[in-house]
């Protein structure tokens, strides 16, 4: 278990500083998060976990709204200047931890939202890579937060299924890490009003992005450059918190690089969504009390 960071008594209380800038009203979403890895694909259908989500009971958590952050309300946008957070969506795959090591040898921390169960893996499978590959990522102090178990549209399948969506990943989460999230990003970025309440209750906060890679569109030699002048011209917008996917391939080898490179040149530091909003490590996660 890693030390969590020394935040218990240097936690610092931001009340009032979250601005409408910052926090945008519970609108409807206008960007999307069209990952290829929806698994309405049909290709899981005989898989009994994939239906049923992961074995044993539910984790039992303090669901206490604990920080300053708010919870079950769209947070786009950093708060500390001179942080920006980079985030990646869909992973773990075979680039994050080399995404991972890029941000160490940087001096950045990066933040990974994960589908417990995603296409062509489940996070606690011990005959991959996949558990070492979060704990090893958790432990050098990225952020990890919960992208649901089976990176469902929390819009579509309803409120039943929306909360076991929530629920099963934290069964994957607890597998490996032996805690679940507070953080977590809607797949698609489709989340509205009710479910974001549903989220509250849970004891999630939701975060969203103001800068939009679309690398999983330009995920080719001829179009990643398109990623990366996204990038910089979101950042020139005073955008904070970057939206990105490690499951490809030129989001690891070209665009990172890039992204990093072009923070060090503008003097700005990568870190995680929750330091970036002020929010002291110790609160990033609950400890498991069924264990
Ligand atoms: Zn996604």
């Amino acid at each position: 278990m890693r030390p969590l960071a020394s935040a218990v008594g240097l936690a610092v209380f931001h009340l009032n500083l979250l601005g409408p800038a910052v926090i945008a009203a519970a609108a409807a979403s206008s960007t999307k998060d069209p990952s290829l890895f929806d698994v309405d694909h049909g290709f899981h259908a005989a898989d009994v976990e994939y239906e049923n989500g992961p074995s044993g009971p539910d984790v039992e958590v303090d669901r206490d709204l604990i920080g300053d952050m708010p919870y079950g309300i769209r947070i786009e946008s950093c708060q500390n200047p001179g942080e920006v957070a980079i985030t990646f969506d869909d992973g773990p795959y075979e680039w994050t931890r080399n995404i991972a090591e890029a941000f160490d040898d940087a001096g950045f921390k990066a933040t990974f939202f994960i589908a417990g169960f995603n296409a062509w893996r489940k996070i606690y499978d011990t005959s991959t890579q996949y558990p070492k590959l979060v704990r090893d990522i958790y432990a050098a102090g990225h952020q990890i937060g919960s992208h649901t178990w089976t990176h469902k549209s929390l819009e579509r399948v309803g409120k039943e299924k929306r909360i076991r969506q929530i629920l099963d990943n934290e069964k994957a989460f607890n597998k490996v890490l032996g805690v679940i999230p507070t953080y977590m990003r809607p797949p698609f970025g489709e989340c509205y009003e009710d479910c974001q309440q549903d989220l509250k209750k849970l004891g999630y906060h939701l975060i969203w992005w103001d800068i939009d890679t679309k690398d999983y569109m330009y995920n080719s030699e001829d179009s990643y450059n398109e990623a990366i002048d996204r990038f910089d011209e979101d950042l020139d917008d005073g955008g904070s918190i970057a939206l990105c996917h490690d499951i490809k391939y030129y989001t690891a080898h070209k665009l990172v690089p890039h992204m990093i490179s072009e923070l060090k040149r503008r003097e700005l530091k990568g870190v995680t969504v929750g330091q970036c909003l002020g929010d002291p490590e110790e609160n990033w996660y609950r400890p498991v009390l069924n264990n």
